[in-house]
């Protein structure tokens, strides 16, 4: 069954809709129902549930993560985690003493389920029956407060059917919870929680504060419940029953048939990291007492996300999968991150705070979803972007540690700013664990200091450039030239022992060290990290310049190496034009991919696949996901000719096509972030057909779990950013640059029109294209803000606020 089933007597594009249960689908459903708000994320999973087969409940909380030991194979290894916080949600009835509604003797007649993207609530409806044969409909409604980040609240209407008498409900908050999300990390540590107190408060809140055994940050869930029967609050005893990680408190209604009683169950979630003054849990007991009713919250959810809206939808007409699917991408983006992350230093890992894999680390997947966030709320960006600059100091250490100068930041990056990547790793093809050299993907800090440009470029904000983006990227670019090594007998620079994003390749067959020479991808990234590093001191002041150089301790010998380096530094290019992967890559043995295709079927992680048969994959031609072929998504071709020049004369559309034919044949797409770039380079190759192929692959990855089975330990924020990219700068045609915006709409032949807006440099832009036309018009968010100069038809036209321009195609 396809997860997303859209209801075809009303299409809206704004709901994901499940008519029926699905136990074996139910865990990806809970990570794609997940509610957040950007400080915390709560699965989708029904209230009534807790951890079982089919269920994971998980509550995460944006920067919150606990380190734990765990023997493997004699070794002691450390992972941190993002913790599974307290499930604050869970919540029961039983009819006339008969067995609760949520063990398995309930029948379940009836099940329906709506995620509503335009106002962020889930409702669910189900028609139950009891053993004996009482039969309830229970209707929930659930918010994530996006106004109120430390509030989540549970509207649920349980009307009896057939019978009357007394209902008998139980409300907890759930503290035995462990991170046992994803099977794969299972034999390690995950009990993360120490119970410190629970109980009932003077008022009547219930609480629970449990804190981390390793990070000691102490999670403070209070929660208040009403119960109305018809309008009429009625107060029953409250009786709590205390476990040692768990809290619950019941309360005895009378139930009359086909009468509905109303509980409101409204919990506060804080926690000792948070910037408040006194206690977690005298904030979140008072919170609760205090919050406002479910109908006030819903109010101010709608209107917050139809803010929201105004500025981040995409309308498409044409194509309601892409659509709903667009919409989707853009609303757990920004639940993942929101405006709720400034002053939480915490960043925005590839599976947002939806699930447990990865340990919610974050990556270089940034780099996919940040342009979202730079040209629609760019103050998350910058949130996010100060998540790195305050680990400067710790990436500052690790470059050192590892001999280089200048910052380098982690592959997988926690709560400091450390290396967190695990040094061993399971394949659960083999069950065998195996060296993980993956942290030798230095190409991490190159994406970072290409996101801190590109918040400049996108926002203009001087001011953050000035504080934090430009010592970002000249710490990055101290680091990057210390990478490059100087070689006499070519008059070249070359690099030692990194991996670009292919993963499969972690050495050349035989080496005896970690890594490859002449990474392309690196390379040509050292080059455009050093521009980058000049053209940011040209910006600066001659005061600001001298102190960020003096804080990245940056010389004037420096300066004069950076330049050799941008010029001298060695990307090997065959005859062909086609770029090497690295150095050695044009000498590996193909693969026959029919083969493994016929044998396997699913051949995306052929690594595994291959070291289960005892081989490894750094001896053929084979790319987990796109490596040199992300040269061409990210850099625009004159600028990549730039970087390229002294290593080929001309870098065009016909090399670009060889080099994508080349590797697209040798690549397992094993992350679906390949698929992104594949989308992109054939949109610009005009291979229309088969870029909305790969775009459909990119928009069916996380809804219809096109992995099988990665969903369900959190969505992919890379993808979802990569697919609002895709519209925005390949379909749509929007490119933002320094000092243009270019407008070349192709949209897919089903797509009729497009409008959406975005934000560059202070200026709202509200666009309206289709493959015949483009209206734009502009307007002003900050005094001072300058009209925004467009390139359309090779033309420049500079665009007067307030004043609609309309140009034919
Ligand atoms: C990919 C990485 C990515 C990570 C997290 C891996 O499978 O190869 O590029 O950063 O997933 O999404």
């Amino acid at each position: 069954m396809r997860p997303l089933e859209i209801k075809t007597e009303k299409l809206t594009g704004w709901d994901v809709v499940y008519k029926s249960f699905d136990p074996a689908g139910e865990k990806l459903r809970e990570s794609l129902c997940t509610l957040g708000n950007g400080y915390l994320g709560l699965r989708g999973a029904a209230s009534g549930k807790s951890h079982s087969e089919d269920h994971y409940p998980g509550t995460y909380i944006a920067g919150l993560f606990n380190t734990l030991p765990t023997m493997v194979a004699g070794k002691k290894i450390f992972n941190e985690d993002l913790v599974n916080c307290p499930n604050p949600l869970l919540f029961s009835f039983r009819a006339n003493k008969k067995k609760w509604t949520d063990s398995d003797e309930t029948e379940l007649l009836s099940h329906s389920q709506k995620l509503d993207l335009k106002v962020g609530l889930l409702l669910t409806t189900q028609r139950v029956k009891d053993r004996s044969g009482n039969i309830t409909v229970i209707r929930e409604k659930r918010i994530v407060s996006m106004k109120h980040p430390h509030l989540v609240c549970l509207q649920y209407d349980i009307t009896p059917k057939n019978y009357s008498g007394e209902l008998l409900i139980r409300s907890s908050i759930d503290g035995t919870v462990e991170n046992s999300g994803v099977p794969r990390y299972r034999s390690l540590n995950s009990k993360h929680l120490l119970p410190i107190s629970s109980g009932l408060s003077q008022h009547g809140i219930l609480h629970l504060t449990m804190k981390t055994n390793q990070s000691g940050i102490e999670i403070s869930t209070a929660s208040k419940i009403k119960i109305f029967r018809g309008q009429r609050l009625t107060k029953p005893r409250v009786r709590l029953v205390k476990e040692k990680k768990k809290t619950s408190c019941e309360l005895r209604v009378p139930a009359k048939k086909n009468e509905t009683i109303r509980v409101e169950k409204t919990c506060a979630i804080f926690t000792s990291k948070d910037n408040i003054s006194g206690s977690a849990k005298a904030n979140a007991i008072k919170t609760a007492l205090k919050a406002p009713s479910f109908s006030i919250l819903e109010k101010s959810q709608k209107e917050t996300w139809s803010k929201l809206w105004e500025k981040c939808d995409i309308k498409i007409q044409g194509d309601l999968f892409a659509q709903t699917v667009i919409r989707f991408h853009i609303f757990h983006l920004i639940q993942s991150a929101s405006k709720n992350n400034i002053g939480i230093d915490a960043g925005l890992g590839p599976r947002g705070l939806h699930g447990e894999a990865y340990r919610g680390h974050i990556f270089w997947d940034e780099i996919f979803f940040l342009p979202f966030f730079n040209s629609h709320l760019p103050e998350t960006a910058e949130a996010l972007l100060l998540y790195r600059y305050n680990r400067l100091g710790e990436a500052r250490k690790y470059a050192r540690k590892s001999g280089y100068h200048g910052a380098m930041f982690p592959w997988q990056s926690g709560s400091s700013g450390k290396e967190e990547t695990q040094s061993i790793h399971l394949n659960p093809m083999s069950g065998k664990w195996g060296p993980d050299l993956s942290r030798n993907q230095r190409h991490v800090s190159f994406a970072i200091a290409y996101n801190a440009w590109q918040h400049w470029v996108i926002t203009g904000n001087r001011k953050f450039l000035a504080s934090c983006g430009a010592e970002i990227i000249l710490s990055i670019a101290k680091f990057s030239a210390s990478l490059s090594v100087y070689d006499k007998t070519d008059g070249k620079y070359h690099t030692e022992g990194l991996m670009g994003p292919d993963e499969f390749h972690e050495k050349l067959p035989s080496s005896g060290s970690a890594g490859l020479r002449d990474n392309s991808y690196s390379n040509v990234f050292i080059v455009w990290t050093l521009l980058r590093a000049f053209d940011v001191l040209n910006l600066l002041s001659t005061e600001q310049s001298q102190k960020i150089k003096k804080k990245a301790g940056i010389s004037a010998a420096d300066l004069k190496k950076w330049s050799d380096i941008s010029q001298k530094m060695n990307v090997t290019i065959n005859p062909r034009g086609i770029i090497s992967q690295f150095d050695g890559y044009f000498g590996l043995k193909e693969l026959n991919w029919k083969a493994y295709r016929k044998k396997y079927g699913n051949i995306h992680r052929l690594d595994r696949i291959l070291k289960s048969e005892g081989k490894s994959p750094d001896d053929y031609k084979v790319a987990k996901q796109a490596d040199v072929l992300m040269l061409f998504y990210l850099f625009p071709a004159d600028e990549l000719h730039q970087l390229l020049s002294g290593s080929v004369c001309n870098f065009n559309k016909k090399l670009l096509r060889e080099n994508y034919t080349y590797y697209e044949t040798r690549t397992s797409h094993g992350s679906t972030l390949s698929k992104v770039v594949h989308c992109y380079v054939s949109h610009l190759l005009g291979m229309d057909k088969t870029s909305i192929n790969w775009f459909t692959n990119v928009l069916e990855a996380d809804i219809h779990d096109a992995k099988n089975g990665t969903t369900l330990e959190g969505i992919h924020t890379g993808i979802m950013g990569g697919s609002i990219d895709l519209a925005l700068r390949a379909f749509a045609g929007v490119v933002i640059e320094k000092d243009q915006i270019t407008v070349q709409p192709r949209l897919p032949a089903a797509w009729k029109q497009m409008d959406f807006c975005f934000q560059v440099r202070d200026v709202l832009v509200n666009m309206k294209v289709s493959n015949k036309s483009v209206r734009i018009t502009t307007e002003k968010q900050k005094p001072g803000a300058k009209e925004l100069v467009f390139i359309i038809k090779n033309k420049e036209i500079t665009v007067p606020h307030k004043k609609r321009v309309s140009v034919k195609l």
